[in-house]
């Protein structure tokens, strides 16, 4: 009898152990899974094959010292006095439809000024350092990008103002812009409330390309580029 009770007894501690490692073993998997998730996310975001207009630059993702934009050209636009020649650059790919936005809105009673388009890795230099000098590197970190992490970089973006350079939100000229900058392909790249994607403050008055069908989407979505690009795959 007793030998009985022993081998059920030895039956029950394998399954048990078994069982265990069983479960373990799915944990484990688990884990890995989410692992790989999160790499294939980040590899995700770093996608090289991406159209030009969807590149990724943010806290995490910067650009080398000697990245220069495509075509960098002097948009017909006008812009705020005291901007300089270097700023009143942007890519190729967006003079025309920073152009036809600038046109658009004037249509609509609407004046906006550029004021601070392409920035090379030494004027980010410059800057950062100034703010940091002038604010303390609290306020320079929350509102202007360590060199190589700035969007100003790629060309691919633009700080416009208005007349009374009071470019905040409930202005008509910042409202008109949220409502209308993605029928020209651009997007409010920090929006309101989503700092703690975007890791930048938000800023009414900087709009990035990225084509007009992402662009839409975004906008449609409330949603910001790194949101998009996690989203999409692309
Ligand atoms: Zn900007």
């Amino acid at each position: 009898m007793r030998r009985v009770f022993k081998k059920i007894l030895i039956f029950v501690i394998v399954i048990c152990t078994l069982w265990y490692a069983a479960e373990l073993k799915g944990i484990n998997l688990n884990k890995i899974g989410l692992a790989l998730n999160e790499k294939y996310k980040l590899l995700n975001l770093n996608n090289t094959s991406r159209k030009k207009e969807l590149v990724l630059v943010n806290i995490e993702h910067g650009l080398s010292k000697d990245y220069k934009p495509e075509g960098l050209t002097t948009p017909n636009i006008s812009f705020a006095t005291g901007v300089n020649q270097e700023e009143k650059y942007v890519a190729g790919i967006i003079a025309k439809p920073i152009e036809e936005l600038v046109h658009a809105a004037k249509q609509d009673g609407i004046i906006l000024l550029g004021n601070s388009g392409y920035r090379s890795y030494k004027s980010q230099n410059d800057v950062y350092t100034s703010r940091i000098k002038s604010e303390g590197k609290k306020l320079a970190d929350a509102y202007v990008a360590k060199p190589g992490f700035s969007e100003h970089q790629t060309g691919l973006c633009i700080d416009l103002t208005n007349k009374s350079s009071n470019f905040v939100k409930g202005t008509k000229e910042a409202d008109w812009l949220a409502e209308n900058c993605y029928k020209f392909g651009f997007i409010i790249r920090y929006p309101y409330g989503k700092q703690d994607i975007t890791s930048i403050e938000y800023e009414p008055w900087h709009i990035r390309y990225v084509g007009k069908e992402a662009a839409k989407y975004i906008y449609d979505n409330k949603i910001t580029l790194e949101e998009y690009l996690a989203q999409s795959k692309k």
